[in-house]
C-alpha cells in the first residue's frame, strides 16, 4: 500500500497518450524498499506501458566531488542490474536535469520523481514540472512518515517531533513489496551512457577531482551486507559502545541513507524483528532524530546560510554576546582542512573524514564544537565547518549534516550554564572525551 500522502502533483497537468511511464530516480537510488519505484510500476501496468528509468548525472550537482560520485555510479551500477532483472530498462544520461527530461517526457505519459529535501532539489525539480507538458508526482520513500504529515512546522527538537511521531508511526510501519512489471522495457529504442568501465567513465566526468575515494563502497548490496553485519555483531551492543571513538559499533549506514541506496523504512523493519536490545535507542535515532534533521531543512530553507536565522535566540543572542571573547587559539581553514592544530584529538578526527571519508559519530560533535572555540566569529566558524562537512563527508550535503553542525550551535538542543565562548550552548572538551573512553584507542586507529 503506497499512501496518497507520500504523493504530490507536481504540476497538475494531464496524462498524455505517451509510449512509456517516465521514472526519473534521483533521491531514492536504490531498486527495494522505493516507493516512486513501485507507484511508478503500478502506472505502467495500469496504463499496459512499459516503465523506463531514468538517472541523469550532473556534474554542477552542488558540492559533489570525484568521491560522491565514485560512491553514487557504484550504487547505480547495482540499481542497473537490479532493474534488468525486473526487466526494466534504466536510461543514463549525463547533463543538464531540465533538457534531458524535458526530452525523455516528451513520449511519456506521465513523469513520476523521488523526493528529495535539499532546497536546490526541490526547486529544481518544481521548475522542471511547470515547463513540461505531462504530468509529473513526486513519491516520497526515503522517510518514513512523509514529511508534512509528520508535522506541518519547523520543530523545536526531538522531545516535540517525537510525540508526533509516534502517535502515527504504525500505519507507516508496513512492508512495501516488490510489484510485478507486466511489459518489459529492457528492448525499448532509447540512448543511454555506458557506464560498464567505471573508471573510464568517471574520468570522462567534468567534476571536481581534486579528492581521492572513500573507504565505502556504494551501492545497496554493500548497504545490505553493512545492516547484516550491524544485526549480527554490533546492535547488540550499540547503547553501550556506540559513542565510544575507538570503537566501531554503529551501523555505518548514512552514506547508503544519503544516496538513498538503502530505505530507512526497510532498515527500521529489519530491526524491529531483531532480537536486539539496543533496538530503541537505534531508532531513536534512524527515525526521531534522521526525520526531524529532515523537517528541519525542509522548512527552514537557511540551514546552509545564516545561522541567525536557524537558531533558537536563546542560543544566537548567547553566542554573540561572546564572540569577542579572548581566544586561545584561532585557525584558518587551510589550518583545519589540513587537521594542523594543537589538539591530537581533532586532529585525528579531521585525518578519519579526510581519508576514510567519515567520522565517528561522537568526533563530530567534539569537531564542530572545536571550530567554534577557534573561529574569530560563528558565523566563520559555521561556513568552515559546512565546508569541511559536506566537502569530505560521503553522508555530507545531507540533512543530518546541516542539523549534526546547526546542533554544534545549540539547535535543537536546551540552555546550559553560561561560560566563555560558548555562552549558553553546550560545551565539551578533551577532559570529557579522555574521562569517558578509551581515547588511545581512537588515536591507534589505522587510518
Ligand atoms: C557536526 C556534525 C556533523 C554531522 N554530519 C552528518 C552528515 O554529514 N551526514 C549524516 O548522515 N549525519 C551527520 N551527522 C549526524 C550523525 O553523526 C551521523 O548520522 C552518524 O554518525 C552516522 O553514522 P552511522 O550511520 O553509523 O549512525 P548510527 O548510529 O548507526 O545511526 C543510524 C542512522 O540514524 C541516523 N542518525 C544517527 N545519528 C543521528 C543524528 N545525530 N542526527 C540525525 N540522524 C542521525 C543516521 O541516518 C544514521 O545512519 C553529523 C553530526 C554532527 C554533530
Amino acid at each position: 500500500m503506497i499512501y496518497d500522502e507520500r504523493i504530490k502533483n507536481l504540476n497538475h497537468k494531464k496524462i498524455n497518450n505517451g509510449d512509456y511511464v517516465l521514472y526519473w530516480m534521483q533521491a531514492s537510488q536504490r531498486s527495494e524498499y522505493n516507493h516512486a519505484l513501485e507507484y511508478s510500476i503500478e502506472y505502467s501496468n495500469k496504463l499496459k506501458l512499459p516503465l523506463i528509468v531514468l538517472f541523469i548525472i550532473m556534474e554542477d550537482f552542488p558540492k559533489a566531488n570525484f568521491r560522491h560520485f565514485r560512491f553514487m555510479l557504484e550504487g547505480i551500477e547495482d540499481v542497473m542490474n537490479q532493474l534488468k532483472s525486473r526487466k526494466i530498462k534504466m536510461v543514463i544520461r549525463k547533463g543538464e536535469a531540465l533538457p534531458i527530461v524535458n526530452e525523455l517526457s516528451k513520449n511519456a505519459s506521465i513523469l513520476i520523481t523521488d523526493f528529495g529535501y535539499l532546497k536546490h532539489e526541490i526547486i529544481m525539480k518544481s521548475n522542471i514540472a511547470q515547463q513540461l507538458n505531462c504530468s509529473m508526482l513526486s513519491v516520497e520513500s526515503n522517510v518514513i512518515i512523509p514529511v508534512e504529515v509528520t508535522s506541518n512546522k519547523e520543530e523545536y527538537g526531538a522531545y516535540t517531533i517525537r510525540p508526533k511521531i509516534n502517535k502515527i508511526i504504525d500505519k507507516y510501519l508496513i512492508e512495501l513489496n516488490s510489484r510485478l512489471v507486466m511489459q518489459s522495457s529492457i528492448d525499448y529504442p532509447i540512448k543511454s551512457e555506458d557506464i560498464s568501465d567505471l573508471n573510464s567513465f568517471i574520468d570522462s566526468l567534468k567534476i571536481d577531482k581534486s579528492i581521492n575515494e572513500s573507504i565505502y563502497k556504494g551501492g545497496s548490496v554493500e548497504a545490505e551486507k553493512y545492516l547484516k553485519d550491524f544485526i549480527e555483531n554490533k546492535a547488540q551492543y550499540y547503547s553501550e559502545l556506540k559513542n565510544h571513538p575507538g570503537m566501531n559499533y554503529s551501523s555505518n549506514l548514512s552514506p547508503y541513507l544519503h544516496f538513498g541506496q538503502i530505505s530507512p523504512l526497510y532498515i527500521a523493519l529489519k530491526i524491529i524483528k531483531s532480537d536486539i536490545k539496543s533496538k530503541k535507542d537505534f531508532l531513536e535515532e534512524l527515525i526521531t532524530r534522521r526525520e526531524l534533521a529532515i523537517n528541519y531543512i525542509y522548512y527552514n530553507k537557511n540551514y546552509d546560510s545564516d545561522i541567525e536565522k536557524i537558531l533558537p535566540s536563546w542560543a544566537y543572542d548567547s553566542l554573540i554576546s561572546h564572540q569577542n571573547d579572548l581566544k586561545d587559539y584561532l585557525y584558518s581553514l587551510e589550518e583545519l582542512e589540513n587537521a594542523k592544530t594543537h589538539d591530537e584529538f581533532w586532529n585525528k578526527a579531521q585525518k578519519e573524514m579526510v581519508i576514510t571519508g567519515k567520522m565517528h559519530g561522537y568526533m563530530r560533535m567534539y569537531w564542530g564544537k572545536k571550530i567554534i572555540e577557534w573561529s574569530l566569529t560563528i558565523n566563520d566558524a559555521f561556513s568552515k565547518a559546512l565546508y569541511l562537512n559536506d566537502r569530505y563527508s560521503i553522508d555530507g550535503r545531507d540533512a543530518n549534516g546541516y542539523a549534526g553542525i546547526a546542533w554544534c550551535y545549540g539547535k535543537h538542543d536546551r540552555p546550559w550554564k553560561e561560560r566563555e565562548i560558548f555562552g549558553k550552548i553546550r560545551y565539551m572538551n578533551d577532559k570529557g572525551l579522555i574521562k569517558k573512553f578509551n581515547m588511545e584507542k581512537y588515536l591507534d586507529l589505522k587510518l
